[in-house]
């Protein structure tokens, strides 16, 4: 790696370390010509696939958009900032793992379901409710009758959101 006090190609790591719970790899390095001593980072680059929306166009992969649709669905429920990216980091992950190119950007929408549903329930039928909204009665009931047999919880919220509807 070129120095960039002095530009000579000649330089040596003195010094290397994972940083950020392992996602970085942090170098000190040193150049043997000016003897200037200067710090890089590593960090693997994540080469996300393309989104093919529903009429065919194509767009890039948001991290942004992606991680305001989360939060959005978990306004003000008890779930930490640093679970949230995990859960960015799981998604991107198994979007990742299909080695594809371009992926249709609905798998987005059902991998954040799945995230939410082991996060929060709330935040899951509300986002539920929006991505898929529930072309028709019907659908949410089924939703509804599915969040009821899952667990005491799901019960209640199931009825609070029929109180709503
Ligand atoms: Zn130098």
């Amino acid at each position: 790696m070129r120095c960039p006090f002095c530009g000579t190609q000649d330089t040596k790591v003195v010094d290397s370390r994972l940083v950020s719970e392992g996602a970085q790899v942090r170098r000190r390095r040193t150049c043997s010509h000016c003897q200037e001593r200067f710090t890089t980072f590593e960090v693997a680059e994540l080469q996300m696939p393309k989104l093919i929306k529903s009429d065919g166009s194509r767009e890039p992969f948001d991290d942004d958009k992606l991680r305001n649709g989360i939060i959005k669905a978990l306004e003000k429920r008890p779930v930490s900032i640093e679970a949230v990216e995990t859960a960015i980091t799981r998604i991107k992950e198994k979007m990742q793992a299909t080695g594809e190119r371009e992926l249709p950007s609905r798998m987005t929408g059902e991998a954040v379901m799945e995230e939410l549903q082991r996060l929060d329930q709330v935040a899951y039928v509300r986002f539920a409710s929006v991505y898929r909204s529930f072309k028709d009665i019907n659908e949410f009931r089924e939703e509804i009758d599915r969040l009821e047999s899952r667990s005491e919880a799901g019960a209640l919220l199931a009825q609070s959101l029929k109180e709503e509807k």
